[in-house]
C-alpha cells in the first residue's frame, strides 16, 4: 500500500518553507479542479504534481483514449460509405504513428490549457512528489534539487489510481501491455488478447478491432461491463461478435507465456482449460487507489479501507483538515466524479458546507455504439420499487437516428411509482451526451410529467428520451403500444 520512500529523508537539504491556505496533492481532474475552485473562493493554493498536469485522465486515460477511438471510428466508417452513396475506390490505409502524434497533440493542448488556467487563477504549481510526514506539512523534493515544505491547515489528497497488476506468471513479459502502453503502439497489432472485459478492455477492443486487429476478450464474470444493464451489454456483445471480436465469458486468466513467436494466455473457462494467442496482451483488470506519500498520515491514524482513503460525503477524512477525492477515495473511478468531488472538497476546505450526491452521476462507455447509464438497472429498480415501469425505444423509431444511419441500440428508462426516474440506460449514437438529460431530471427530482411536457426539438436524438418516458407510460407515439 505504501513504501519506505513514502517518508522523506529529513537529513537532506534544509527545506524552503511556504505557507498556503490549501495544498492539493495530485493534479488529475480531481486535484486541478479542487485547486481552481479553492482559488476562486479566495484561497492561497498550491498544487503538487510529480508527473503530469491533468493526471491519468488527460495524459493516459479519458482524453487520449477518446482521441484514438474517434480516429478508429472514422476509419471504420469507410466500410459502409458505399451504402449511402459515397464510393471510395479503395479502403484508405492507416498510419498508426500519425494517429498517435495527433493524440499527443490533443493531450498537449488540453494539459497546457489546464496549466495555464491554474496559473491564471493564482494557483502555485509545485513540481515533484508530495509526501506528508506530519499533519499540516507537505514536503516536496523538486526535480532541480530544492526541498519545499508547504504548510497548510487544509490538504486535499488526490493521488489517483494505478493499474492493478495481477500476480500472473508472465505479467512482466514483453508485449504484455496496460492501457498506457496501448495508447503508444507504433503499429496496428495483428492480434490482441484483452484480459478483462471491463470498461478499459471494451473500449480498446472496439478501437483495435476497427483498425483491423483480431481481438479476443477474456472475462471471468458471466458478462462484460458487469455492472451495466444486462440487455445493453448483450447488445454490445452482439455487435462486437458481428464485427469479429472473440468474446470468452466465465473465463479466468491465470498465466501468460510465449509460444510460437506470440503471447499465449492460459485460462480456465466453462469447459476447462483454454489458451488464447495474440501478438500483444492487454491487461485491464481494474485500477487500485494510489495512497502514495501519505504513510506519515496513516501512521498518525488516517482511516483507510485497504488502499483507499475513507471519506464522508463532504470528502472529509477522519483527520481534521484532510480531504480525499477521486480515484484515491474511490467511490467510483470516473473523471467527472473526481471533478465534482474536487469542487465539494474545495468548498468545504474554504469554509463551506457542501455534500456530494452520488445518485445521479452518469456512467459512460465510449465504444461505438456508445453506452451511457445513470441510476439503477432494471433489476435494482424492481428490488427497490415493485411498481417500476419500464420504457424502451429503439433508435430505429427515431427520425434523426435513421437519417444519420445510426439505428443500432435503444434507450431504456425506469420510472418509479411516483413518476420519478429511477435509472436509464442508452446504447447508441451520442449516448454519452444524451444521458445528461436523465441525470438532470433525477438530480432535479423531475417526474415523467415534466419530461413529457418539455418539447424536444425535431429531428433530434433527444426526442428518443422523451419517447422512452412516453413508452413507460404506455403512450409512445413512434412505436405501437396498446393504450392504457
Ligand atoms: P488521476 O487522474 O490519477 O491523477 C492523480 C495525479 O496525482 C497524477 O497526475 C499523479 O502523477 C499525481 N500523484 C500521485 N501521487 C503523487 C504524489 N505523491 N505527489 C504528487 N503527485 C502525485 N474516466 C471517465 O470518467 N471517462 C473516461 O472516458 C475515462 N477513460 C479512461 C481511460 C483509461 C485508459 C483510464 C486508465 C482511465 C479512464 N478514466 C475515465 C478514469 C479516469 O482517468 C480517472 O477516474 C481519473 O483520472 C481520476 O482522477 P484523479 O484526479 O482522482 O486521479
Ligand atoms: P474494471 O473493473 O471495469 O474491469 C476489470 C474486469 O476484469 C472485470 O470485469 C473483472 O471481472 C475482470 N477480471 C479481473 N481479473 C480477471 C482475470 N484473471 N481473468 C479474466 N477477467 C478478469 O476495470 P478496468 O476496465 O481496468 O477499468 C478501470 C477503471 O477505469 C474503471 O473502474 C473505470 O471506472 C475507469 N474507466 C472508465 C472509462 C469510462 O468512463 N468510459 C474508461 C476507461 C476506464
Amino acid at each position: 500500500m505504501t513504501t519506505a520512500s513514502d517518508t522523506t529523508n529529513t537529513a537532506l537539504t534544509p527545506a524552503v518553507h511556504e505557507t498556503y491556505d490549501l495544498v492539493v496533492i495530485g493534479a488529475g481532474p480531481g486535484g486541478y479542479v479542487a485547486a481552481i475552485r479553492a482559488a476562486q473562493l479566495g484561497g492561497r493554493v498550491a498544487i503538487v504534481e510529480k508527473q503530469y498536469i491533468g493526471g491519468t485522465c488527460l495524459n493516459v486515460g479519458c482524453i487520449p483514449s477518446k482521441a484514438l477511438l474517434h480516429i478508429a471510428e472514422e476509419y471504420q466508417r469507410f466500410d459502409s460509405l458505399a451504402e449511402i452513396g459515397i464510393i471510395v475506390p479503395q479502403k484508405p490505409t492507416f498510419d498508426m504513428p500519425a494517429a498517435v502524434r495527433h493524440k499527443a497533440k490533443v493531450v498537449k493542448q488540453l494539459t497546457s490549457g489546464v496549466a495555464a488556467l491554474l496559473k491564471a487563477n493564482g494557483v502555485t504549481i509545485v513540481n515533484g512528489r508530495g509526501v506528508i510526514d506530519e499533519p499540516g506539512v507537505v514536503t516536496v523534493d523538486q526535480p532541480e534539487g530544492t526541498r519545499k515544505a508547504l504548510h497548510a491547515n487544509k490538504i486535499i489528497l488526490a493521488q489517483g489510481s494505478v493499474p492493478a497488476r495481477p500476480p500472473f506468471p508472465g505479467i512482466d513479459g514483453a508485449k504484455v501491455i496496460f492501457s498506457t502502453e496501448a495508447l503508444e503502439l507504433d503499429h496496428v497489432p495483428e492480434s490482441l488478447v484483452c484480459i478483462g472485459g471491463g470498461v478499459i478492455a471494451v473500449e480498446f477492443a472496439c478501437l483495435f478491432n476497427a483498425l483491423g486487429t483480431k481481438v479476443t476478450i477474456v472475462e471471468m464474470l458471466p458478462s462484460m461491463i458487469a455492472y451495466e444493464e444486462p440487455d445493453v451489454v448483450k447488445q454490445l456483445e452482439k455487435t462486437f461478435r458481428k464485427r469479429g471480436i472473440d468474446i470468452h465469458l466465465n473465463t479466468r486468466v491465470e498465466a501468460i507465456s510465449d509460444a510460437d513467436g506470440k503471447k499465449s494466455v492460459t485460462a480456465t473457462g466453462p469447459n476447462g482449460p483454454i489458451t488464447f494467442s495474440g501478438e500483444y496482451v492487454l491487461v485491464a483488470v481494474g485500477r487500485g487507489a494510489n495512497p502514495e506519500g501519505v504513510k506519515g498520515l496513516i501512521d498518525h491514524g488516517l482511516a483507510m479501507d485497504r488502499a483507499k482513503v475513507i471519506v464522508n460525503d463532504k470528502m472529509e477524512t477522519n483527520m481534521a483538515g484532510v480531504y480525499a477525492i477521486g480515484d484515491l477515495s474511490g467511490k467510483t473511478q470516473l473523471a467527472h466524479v473526481a471533478m465534482m468531488e474536487g469542487e465539494v472538497a474545495a468548498e468545504n476546505a474554504m469554509g463551506g458546507d457542501v455534500h456530494m450526491s452520488y445518485a445521479t452521476f452518469p456512467r459512460p462507455v465510449y465504444t461505438f455504439p456508445e453506452i451511457a447509464s445513470v441510476g439503477l438497472t432494471e433489476a435494482q429498480a424492481r428490488e427497490q420499487d415493485p411498481g417500476v415501469k419500464v420504457g424502451t425505444i429503439p433508435w430505429a423509431a427515431n427520425g434523426k437516428a435513421l437519417a444519420s444511419d445510426a439505428t443500432e441500440g435503444f434507450t431504456k428508462v425506469l420510472v418509479g411509482s411516483y413518476g420519478e426516474i429511477l435509472g436509464a440506460s442508452i446504447i447508441g449514437p451520442d449516448a454519452t451526451n444524451l444521458i445528461t438529460e436523465f441525470s438532470l431530471a433525477m438530480q432535479g427530482e423531475l417526474t415523467v410529467s415534466e419530461i413529457i411536457e418539455t418539447t424536444h426539438p425535431h429531428p433530434t436524438l433527444s426526442e428518443a428520451l422523451r419517447e422512452a418516458v412516453l413508452s413507460a407510460e404506455k403512450r409512445a407515439i413512434h412505436i405501437y403500444q396498446r393504450a392504457k
